[in-house]
């Protein structure tokens, strides 16, 4: 396919406009030397050049997107168009709050319904991201001990199923990690813990469902160890796909937990956002919440800061219309709705599981979660044909490779999220393309290895992609 820059021609353009009739304004300020590099294309050339674009890539939306760990759910466009009414969506942060009471309403619902979900006291819309959510409510942390001028609990507990972005997190809020092993059968050691907490533990992290797909058996048993000791007890909940609506990480004994509404409650992602990834906490941590809270008097709402803010870790609200959306997903779904939802979800992952079970190796076998990992461990080695191929393979079929080479404890690991909204068709298809992979891979490995074979490009040389990508047009 022809880059924008190429299919250029010098004097096109799409203005209809008529041309100026005004003396241009050219302000005193620096001109840049050169002229500015710009495509000259005619509306329908632009048109088509971002339809063959959009073609070439795959959504949600062209089909199935099993990738684990990501929820690559439907989304529901009524929350787009919610999103989308100019209430919200021109209004500005700066506005007297008296102009802005809906938006402010919006927030305080979402930190309600979301706290009533989580089990927790209080929440911030902030943090943009996952991984922003899980570097915010480690400060929460870290400013409860330094008030209680306990400065020795410096370290935090990560299990080797944690997600990647755990100990990066609490790195970067000047922590200090221990790592755990898992159990055979792929939950938290306890021995291993116990002997891990003491007098320098801040808390433990704990990604649940786990990157395993497993629900640890004994959470309680968990935040127990960590609060005898002293630490307190952070829930990764950015995939509460498999959870809302059945147990709330604030009754498991957590003090603090991240969403990812970009993940579990509508907002598609992927691409690098926008993104929300908002903190609960419970009353211990409140008076430490960054950004603004707001707070009801006499029917009016209005912000205030946290009493012992840690500051604000991005700017105003964090990404309202993430907020919006996450907002109206909850409502239309309602009481009966989110638990429906997450049974869904993991009726949807264990049928997958059940029905490959027989051919591929799933290294956790028994009840998953909202997703499952497989291990192409053994494919390997007899035939040569690895996860990175069977993932490829997949691409031939119209569906959109699952996780790969992850999490880290399984090798030749396929992670697989089907979501809560997929139909069984859609899941048959899969499980059929699936058997389909396997048996080509036993018969025929080269022809495996050497998919896919129908998509615009084949197999890019990852490393040179990641390390030296070429994101810039030389003219
Ligand atoms: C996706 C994910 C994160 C990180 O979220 P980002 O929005 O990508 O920063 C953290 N933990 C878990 C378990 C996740 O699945």
């Amino acid at each position: 396919m022809k880059l924008i820059f190429e299919r250029s021609k010098e004097g096109r353009n799409l203005s209809i406009l008529p041309s100026c009739d005004v003396p241009v304004y050219t302000p005193e300020m620096p001109l840049r030397e050169k002229k500015l590099h710009l495509p000259q294309m005619s509306e329908n050339e632009l048109s088509r050049h971002y339809t063959e674009l959009a073609k070439q890539t795959h959504g949600v939306n062209d089909g199935f997107y099993p990738l684990g760990s990501c929820t690559m759910k439907y989304n529901p466009k009524v929350n787009e168009s919610a999103a989308a009414l100019p209430g919200f969506a021109k209004v500005h942060p700066l506005q007297p709050e008296e102009t802005v009471q809906g938006c402010l309403e919006v927030l305080k619902t979402a930190e309600e319904e979301l706290c009533e979900i989580t089990g927790m006291d209080g929440m911030t819309f902030q943090p943009a991201a996952g991984a922003h959510g899980e570097y915010t409510g480690l400060l929460l942390i870290k400013a409860y001990f330094e008030k209680r001028g306990e400065t020795n609990r410096k370290k935090i507990i990560v299990p080797d199923s944690a997600h990647g972005t755990n100990p990066a997190s609490a790195v970067m809020a000047g922590f200090t990690i221990v790592n755990i092993p898992s159990a055979p059968d792929g939950c938290v050691d306890l021995e291993k813990l116990r002997e891990a907490v003491g007098e320098d533990t801040a808390g433990l992290m704990l990604t649940n469902p786990n990157t395993l797909g497993l629900f640890d058996k004994n959470i309680l048993e968990i935040t127990e160890i960590v609060h005898e000791a002293g630490g307190l007890c952070y829930y990764d909940g950015a995939n509460l796909n498999a959870v809302m609506g059945q147990v709330r990480p604030g009754d498991m004994g957590f003090d603090v937990i991240h969403l990812n509404l970009h993940k579990t409650f509508s907002t598609p992602h992927g691409g690098g956002g926008p993104g929300s990834g908002p903190v609960g906490c419970k009353e211990i941590l409140k008076e430490f919440l960054p950004g603004i809270r707001i707070v009801e008097k006499d029917g009016v709402l209005s912000t205030e800061k946290a009493e012992n803010s840690i500051g604000s870790v991005k700017e105003f609200y964090g990404n309202f219309l993430v907020v919006v959306k996450a907002l109206t997903y909850i409502l239309v779904l309602g009481k009966e709705g989110i638990p429906e939802a997450s049974l869904n979800a993991v009726l949807n992952a264990n049928y997958m599981m059940k029905k490959l079970e027989d051919l591929y190796d799933m290294p956790y076998p028994g009840i998953c979660m909202h997703e499952f990992v497989m291990s192409l461990e053994k494919m390997k080695h007899e035939k040569g044909v690895s996860a990175m191929d069977i993932a490829k393979s997949l691409l031939d079929y119209g569906i959109h490779p699952p996780t790969m080479y992850f999490p880290l404890i399984v090798h030749e690991a396929l992670m697989i999220e089907p979501t809560e909204t997929e139909s069984k068709e859609t899941l048959d298809e899969a499980i059929a393309v699936f058997r389909e992979i396997y048996e080509r891979a036993v018969k025929d490995p080269q022809d495996v290895q050497n998919s896919p074979k129908k998509t615009p490009i084949g197999r890019p040389d990852e490393v040179q992609a990641a390390r030296k990508p070429v994101l810039r047009y030389e003219f």
